[in-house]
């Protein structure tokens, strides 16, 4: 039987206004680049050498609580701080233009057992750490100057993760950063446009076609988007139309720790490995603004494309052209569908 879309050709993506080359017909090539190590869960459970595990000293000199849950705090080495000077120097041109930059970075960990994961962490385990996600939200999105709050982990090496331990960051600016200041335009101009949301649409039209979607629970959608540029990545997504956190109820929590449980456990099965991506919320702005046009989602975006230790590497015509990938997004996404939500490294 003919596969679907075995040619070249590009496809749009709507939330961020921009293309994707697909190019299936290159699945076929050798590989003789660089092959890496398999990345094994961490064998203890508290590591003398972790700035993060409970009751040890970060390099900062501050000593951690003897935490026995979720832990936060502002980052020893935070990008953005919250006072900024005025810049002064008068720019030689105005094309070299700069403004001040506040902010407030903070860490979050999820648990304090060094080994877990997401994915090696129960639904029970994962549900505090959503409700931790959404106060953060409130607290830093209710600072007056806050506009954003960007909730995001890098799992694994292969994505510069200095530390296994669960963790994630929360890097909330004064300003809406480029991702989701294109996503609330797209977004924006769907709704007056089409009268609808431009999530809520897509959600519908991928249900009613079926072959991107990897799982759904009573609560949020997990598909591998049309456009998606990482060869496995995801696009998780709530069914009911709302903007951020805060709206979710207690059920909807639950279906959010499930499925980002379910989501992680396939993701790790697929090549039998501590699976490695950067994943992170997109949500309304706290921008103090309505926005009706927002609805909330999480993108999974794992480097992995062939095997626990062969990644995709974003160079060449992707840098300087457009961004491309090989195995289809149908094709991942039933790579995806097949694989199975026991972890195959159990919890001893
Ligand atoms: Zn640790
Ligand atoms: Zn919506
Ligand atoms: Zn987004």
């Amino acid at each position: 039987m003919e596969k679907k879309w075995q040619y070249p050709h590009r496809r749009w993506n709507p939330l961020r206004q921009s293309w994707v080359l697909v190019s299936p017909h290159r699945t076929q090539r050798p590989w003789q680049g660089e092959v890496g190590q398999k990345a094994a869960p961490s064998a203890v459970a508290h590591d003398p050498q972790c700035y993060l595990c409970p009751g040890n000293q970060r390099a900062g000199g501050v000593t951690n609580p003897a935490y026995d849950g979720i832990f936060s705090f502002v980052n020893d080495y935070a990008a953005l701080l919250p006072e900024s000077p005025a810049i002064l120097d008068a720019p030689a041109s105005a094309l070299v233009k700069a403004e001040p930059a506040r902010g407030v970075c903070k860490v979050l960990c999820y648990h304090p057992d060094h080994s877990l994961t997401l994915a090696r962490m129960t639904r029970e385990e994962i549900r505090p750490v959503v409700d931790a996600w959404t106060r953060e939200y409130l607290e830093l999105g209710g600072i007056d100057w806050i506009e954003y709050v960007q909730i995001f982990e890098n799992r694994g090496a292969m994505m510069g993760a200095s530390n296994p331990h669960p963790h994630g960051q929360i890097w909330s600016t004064g300003f809406v950063p480029d991702e989701p200041a294109a996503e609330t335009q797209a977004q924006r101009d769907h709704l007056a446009r089409a009268g609808r949301c431009l999530l809520c649409d897509y959600v519908e039209a991928e249900r009613l076609a079926g072959e991107r979607v990897v799982f759904e629970n009573e609560h949020f959608l997990a598909l591998v988007p049309w456009w998606a540029i990482w060869p496995f990545e995801v696009l998780l997504v709530s069914r009911r139309h709302l903007g951020a956190l805060p709206e979710l109820t207690g059920g909807e929590r639950d279906g959010l720790a499930d499925a980002l449980k379910r989501l992680t456990t396939r993701y790790d099965n697929l090549f039998e490995t501590s699976f490695p991506y950067t994943m992170g919320f997109h949500q309304s702005p706290t921008d103090k603004n309505a926005h009706p046009e927002w609805h909330f989602h999480a993108h999974f975006y794992p480097p992995l494309l062939r095997s626990a230790t062969v990644r995709k590497f974003m160079v060449g015509f992707e840098m300087l052209g457009m961004p491309q990938r090989d195995i289809t997004p149908e094709d991942a996404a039933q790579r995806l569908r097949a694989c199975s939500e026991e972890h195959f490294w159990p919890r001893a």
